[in-house]
């Protein structure tokens, strides 16, 4: 019998609720390079307990809100220089400490916290941990939150929730019935589905498909990787990712994915002189999370990444050895 966790990652919604209730003022937390998921799920919970009368900020660690999420409500809660005082922490969507980058420290400091996540490989960093895998995003758990808040969905709180709740699920295809049923509800609150989303996942500089026809005739298809089930690398090198957006790079997986001989495709973004920042991503048959924590990162079964420190050569070589790791 394995030993009896140290904490609960699966504090109820209405513990989460009362936690929030009693705090007057709350910090919410979103992961570094932040997508729709951790910024729609700040932004919903912070426009909500601000019309409650909390006083409310939403921070991550990066200069600025990414261009395409800079339409989401509720940007007037994002600040660069948040409060280390407040009194409650809420870590939205963010599958480790380490994910919070240069902001860990607060939460260390926090009088309390609360941690929100779907990722399976989240081990519950916070105070209260509300950790449920089987959420097809984080927003669905956020939208649970607030009906047991009996905060009203208002169009904004909606389209934040539904920019989450569309990307994560890849355009609902693995959203379950729950999930289209939010999302029914979301469209009721007066969501306009493609205007939330076209910034979101549909737009992009000329410069991306010059980029991509670099980096996609350097593709390397490895049908023997990924333990046999084939696997497609793609590397886009500091030079050829000059002065394109974080979006335009984080996209190009979604290209590769595509591949029909490989059930793994992996991106990896250079960030720095040997620094990398990997995408894994699997059509369902190997667990890529678990390769991923493997590699020092997190993620998903089917949709994962980890940092990686040193030549590219090196990553394919660490990446090979990885899946011949016999998985649990
Ligand atoms: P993406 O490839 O879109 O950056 O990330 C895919 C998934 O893997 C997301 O759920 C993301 O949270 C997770 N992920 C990506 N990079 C890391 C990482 O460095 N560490 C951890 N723990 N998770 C990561
Ligand atoms: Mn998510």
């Amino acid at each position: 019998m394995s030993a009896a966790p140290l904490f609960s990652t699966a504090a109820p919604v209405h513990h989460v609720a009362e936690r929030i209730t009693a705090a007057r003022s709350v910090l919410i937390l979103s992961h570094v390079n932040p997508d729709a998921d951790t910024l729609g799920s700040a932004l919903a919970l912070g426009l909500a307990l601000d019309a409650r009368g909390t006083s409310v900020e939403v921070a991550f660690d990066e200069p600025a809100v990414p261009e395409s999420l800079a339409a989401l409500p509720g940007q007037h809660l994002v600040t660069r220089d948040p409060s280390r005082t407040a009194d409650l922490v809420v870590c939205v969507d963010v599958a480790s400490s380490g994910r919070l980058g240069g902001l860990v420290d607060i939460l260390e400091t926090a009088r309390d916290s609360i941690v929100i996540d779907h990722h399976a490989s989240n081990l519950g960093f916070g105070r209260l941990n509300w950790i449920d895998p089987h959420a097809e995003a984080t927003v669905v758990m956020i939208a649970a939150l607030l009906d047991e808040l009996g905060c009203p969905l208002t169009t904004e709180i909606a389209t934040d929730l539904y920019a989450g709740l569309a990307t994560d699920t890849v355009n609902f295809r693995f959203a379950s019935p729950a999930g289209h049923r939010l999302a029914a509800r979301l469209l009721e609150a007066g969501v306009v589905a493609d205007e939330v989303l076209r910034p979101i996942s549909d737009t992009h500089p000329f410069g991306w498909l010059t980029m991509l026809g670099t980096v996609l005739t350097a593709a390397v298809l490895d049908p023997a990787g990924a333990r046999g089930l084939g696997q497609v690398v793609v590397r886009i090198p500091l030079e050829t990712a000059a002065g394109l957006r974080r979006e335009e790079l984080d996209a190009v997986i979604d290209i590769v994915r595509t591949s029909a001989e490989a059930e793994v495709a992996v991106v990896a973004k250079q960030t720095d002189d040997d620094v990398w920042q990997v995408s894994l991503r699997s059509h369902g048959a190997l667990d890529v999370a678990e390769v991923a924590v493997r590699c020092g990162g997190g993620g998903h079964p089917r949709a994962a990444g980890y940092t990686f420190v040193g030549s590219g050569a090196a990553l394919t070589a660490q990446l090979d050895s990885a899946w011949n790791v016999p998985l649990t």
